[in-house]
C-alpha cells in the first residue's frame, strides 16, 4: 500500500486511488489494471508484484506443514489456472 510514511501510515489517497479502483473493477468483473504513468502500459491486477498476491478463489491450509512443490503443482493443475503460494496470514 502506498503510504505517506514516515509522516503516518495512512494511505496516500491520490496515489492509491488508481489501484483501489482497478482492484474494485477486478473484484466485480474479473478484469482490472492500472496504466503506467510513464509509458501507459497497463499492468493487470493479477500481475502486480507487491509482496502479497490477489486472487480468487483463495485457499488456506491451516496447521499444515510447508506445502510440497508437487502438491502445489497438482493443486494448480486441478484448478486449471495460474496459482501463487503466499506464506503467512492476513
Ligand atoms: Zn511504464
Amino acid at each position: 500500500m502506498i503510504t505517506d510514511h514516515p509522516l503516518s501510515f495512512d494511505p496516500d489517497e491520490q496515489a492509491w486511488k488508481p489501484f483501489r479502483d482497478a482492484t474494485s473493477r477486478w473484484v466485480e468483473t474479473g478484469e482490472g489494471g492500472v496504466a503506467c504513468a510513464t509509458c501507459g502500459a497497463v499492468a493487470p491486477v493479477g500481475d502486480w508484484q507487491f509482496g502479497f498476491d490477489l486472487g480468487a478463489p483463495a485457499f488456506g491450509f491451516w496447521r499444515w506443514p510447508p506445502l510440497d512443490v508437487s502438491f502445489c503443482g497438482e493443486f494448480g493443475n486441478q484448478l486449471g489456472h495460474r496459482t501463487e503460494e503466499q506464506a503467512g496470514t492476513f
